[in-house]
Formats: structure tokens, C-alpha cells, sequence
């Protein structure tokens, strides 16, 4: 057997990244993915332009939306509208267009691609990996990168992450029409969803639709009866919507991310925002580091990956820290969330600002924190 440098398991936005650049540098990867790629993908679509930042080739190309008004509302009423500025926009994809477009550009840079490869054995011996997949194949690497996504057992298995991961309860779908929704408008909706909202982000000719639930989690999501309302309010009837429910993975914590010869990347590594439930950027951005630390790391520049983790805790753990915070706080009182944090009359700039990545939530907190100092 060929020993390769890196194995990332799970080939979805996270792995693709890392996969891209260990590939865009020479190194010998592959992406060992359970499923093909033809499947429609549980995720909004809803992308934060800064993500461009992590990669050499334009992500025009499977952009269907540029967002430039968010609105929101409270049982459907009650509106507020807030503008992106031209800089910062929101950007809408279909995930399955992104993986497959990233997937393109990683195998065009030499990774290799094996599909229907369920992991469901890793196994360290002396300094190399080995990794069986459900139907015997084997691949042996110097590295691997967990990039399974949230249902991953292999944190737990190599003690990195969250002792006791927090879950979101949510529901993606799409509708193959536009409704009513006003384009280049993505729309949140906070009070029919108990601790959590829904959302609609416009495509080219469809709309995802989705809604998550953020605290008492072990609970599924009412989603058919939140669909009954939520709908017909963007005109559609409710039988016309096509998803499906899912765990999603949420920050809970300041975690160690690597061990000896191991990353985690996306949800496996429990980064995805508890707020927003914002997972593409984080994802790219694990996926874009990661791969940085293991060049590093394959080439003797640095002796461990310890760097991985600490960067992550610096450029998105300390946002996060805040976006639990406020997480906690808004979903327990979500009414008078509404009317103190996005009816206030400066907020749903500042949420769109999350949205698209210009300001974090530790600017946010530090800025509530200047004013009561200032006031006091
Ligand atoms: C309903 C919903 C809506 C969302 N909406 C948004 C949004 O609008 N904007 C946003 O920023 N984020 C959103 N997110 C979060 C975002 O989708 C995730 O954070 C993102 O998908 C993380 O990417 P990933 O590559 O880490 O994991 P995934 O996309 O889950 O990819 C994991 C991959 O690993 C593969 N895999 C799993 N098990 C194995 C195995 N045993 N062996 C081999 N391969 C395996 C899977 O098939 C998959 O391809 C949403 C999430 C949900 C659930």
C-alpha cells in the first residue's frame, strides 16, 4: 500500500478546502467520501462574501445570489429592513454547487477522489494512519483531517473537541419557484420558531427555506408546522417544499483541534456559529488553515499542529464565545430580543454586518461594553 501524505475524510466544504490547498501545494491527499455527489445537500446556501479571501480562484461562478437587504420579522410581522453596504455582501449558493465546484478545483490540483468510501475504522500504527472504509478498502496516510461533518464519532474516539458536543435541531429545504420573497432579499423570521428562526434565501429560480432550533436541542424541530405558516407568507403552499432534518453541530467551548498527525475541520470540530447557525464560513476557514498548518507540517517547518488550534481560537473561538452568549440570552427571551436587540434601531445593520462577515460578535460585545462604560 501506498503510504499518501494526507486522508481527509468527507469530501463537503470543509475537506474540499483542505483538500484544494494541500493539493495546490504538491502534497500526495485524497478525499475518502461516503456518499456520490449528485444528492441535494441540507444547508441555506447563505455565505458571507469574505470567504474569498481563502482561495485563489474566483467563487463567481456558483454565486446564484448577491444579498444586498436582510429583513426580518416577528410572527411574520412587525418588519425591519436593514441594508448591506456594497463591501460586505451576502452571498447565496446551492451547497451541492459549492462542494462539487471546490471538489473540481482540488482534483484539477492532483487529489484524488474516492467515493462510496464509508469510513468506519482508524487506526494509528507507530506514525501512520490507516483508514478502512465499510467495504475493506484501506488507504494509509501520514495525516488525516476529519471533515465528516457533525455526526462524526471520531472527535470523541481521539479525544479532541467538545467533551459533550451541543446540537442544533433544524430543517433545510428548497422550493423550485421564487414566491414573493423580493431578490437580492434574504429573510429571517424569529417568532415561530421556539429558541430559534427561520429563514429564506433567495436562488437564481428557487428559494432555500430552512429554521433551526438553539436551545433544549434534544428535541426535533416542529418543521411541518412552522412550514404551514411560514409558506403561504412567502407564497408558497406548504406542499411544494422538498428537505429534510438534520443535527447540526454547534460551538460549545474553546477546544483542543489537533492532535499528532490529526486536524479537525467544519462541524466535526464543532465550530459552527450557536447564533446563526453560520457553518460555511467557519468551514472554509478551518479547511483553508488546516491545510496551511499541515504544509507546515509535511515540510518540517514546525514540529507539531498545535498552531492550528490556537489560530482557530484567535480568528473565530473568541466570536463565537460571544455568539453563545448571545445566543443564550436572546433565544431564552427571544420577544424581548426582538424588540431590544434587532428592532433597535442600528441592530439589523449590525446582524447583516455578522452576516457577511465585517464585524464579529466580540466587536459587538465590545462595543455594548465601551457604552455602558461611557454612560456610566
Ligand atoms: C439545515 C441547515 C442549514 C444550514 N444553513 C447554513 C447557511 O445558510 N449558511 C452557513 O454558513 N451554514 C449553514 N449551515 C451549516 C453548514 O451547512 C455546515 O456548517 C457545513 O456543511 C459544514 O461543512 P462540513 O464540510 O464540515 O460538513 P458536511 O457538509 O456535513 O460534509 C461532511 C461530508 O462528510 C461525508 N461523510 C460523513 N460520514 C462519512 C464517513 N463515515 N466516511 C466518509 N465520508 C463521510 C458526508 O457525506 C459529507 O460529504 C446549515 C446547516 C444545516 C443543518
Amino acid at each position: 500500500m501506498t503510504l499518501i501524505d494526507v486522508a481527509i475524510i468527507g469530501g463537503g466544504a470543509s475537506g474540499t478546502t483542505t483538500a484544494f490547498h494541500l493539493a495546490n501545494k504538491g502534497k500526495n491527499i485524497c478525499i475518502l467520501e461516503k456518499n456520490n455527489y449528485s444528492s441535494m445537500r441540507i444547508c441555506g446556501g447563505g455565505m458571507s462574501a469574505a470567504v474569498q479571501n481563502w482561495f485563489p480562484f474566483e467563487l463567481n461562478p456558483v454565486i446564484e445570489e448577491v444579498i444586498t437587504n436582510v429583513e426580518f420579522s416577528w410572527n411574520l410581522a412587525d418588519k425591519v429592513v436593514a441594508e448591506l453596504s456594497g463591501s460586505s455582501p451576502f452571498w447565496i449558493v446551492q451547497r451541492e454547487n459549492l462542494d462539487s465546484f471546490i471538489l473540481d478545483q482540488a482534483i484539477n490540483s492532483g487529489c484524488k477522489l474516492f467515493t462510496n468510501f464509508d469510513v468506519v475504522k482508524i487506526k494509528k500504527h507507530s506514525n501512520v494512519w490507516r483508514i478502512t472504509a465499510l467495504d475493506g478498502r484501506q488507504i494509509e496516510s501520514k495525516a488525516i483531517v476529519i471533515a465528516d461533518g457533525s455526526q462524526s464519532k471520531w472527535p470523541e474516539t481521539f479525544g479532541l473537541g467538545p467533551k459533550k458536543p451541543s446540537y442544533a435541531s433544524t430543517f433545510a429545504g428548497r422550493v423550485k419557484r421564487k414566491g414573493n420573497l423580493k431578490s437580492k432579499t434574504a429573510r429571517f423570521e424569529f417568532g415561530l420558531v421556539d429558541n430559534g428562526f427561520a429563514w429564506a434565501f433567495p436562488l437564481k429560480n428557487e428559494v432555500n427555506i430552512g429554521m433551526g432550533t438553539f436551545l433544549n436541542n434534544n428535541n426535533s424541530i416542529p418543521s411541518k408546522k412552522i412550514l404551514t405558516s411560514f409558506l403561504p407568507d412567502l407564497g408558497f403552499d406548504p406542499s411544494e417544499i422538498i428537505g429534510q432534518e438534520a443535527k447540526l453541530r454547534v460551538w460549545n467551548g474553546h477546544n483542543n483541534l489537533n492532535g499528532e498527525g490529526i486536524l479537525l475541520v467544519g462541524d466535526s470540530a464543532s465550530i459552527c456559529d450557536p447564533f446563526l447557525a453560520e457553518g460555511l464560513r467557519p468551514a472554509l476557514m478551518s479547511g483553508y488553515e488546516a491545510a496551511k498548518n499541515l504544509n507546515a507540517w509535511l515540510d518540517g517547518n514546525i514540529k507539531n499542529l498545535d498552531g492550528y488550534s490556537k489560530t482557530m481560537k484567535t480568528n473565530w473561538g473568541n466570536s463565537m464565545a460571544w455568539g453563545k452568549r448571545i445566543s443564550q440570552v436572546f433565544y431564552r427571551f427571544p420577544k424581548v430580543g426582538y424588540k431590544l436587540g434587532v428592532k433597535r434601531s442600528t441592530a439589523p445593520k449590525r446582524i447583516a454586518e455578522i452576516l457577511s462577515g465585517k464585524i464579529s460578535y466580540e466587536d459587538i460585545a465590545k462595543r455594548v461594553i465601551n457604552r455602558l462604560l461611557f454612560q456610566r
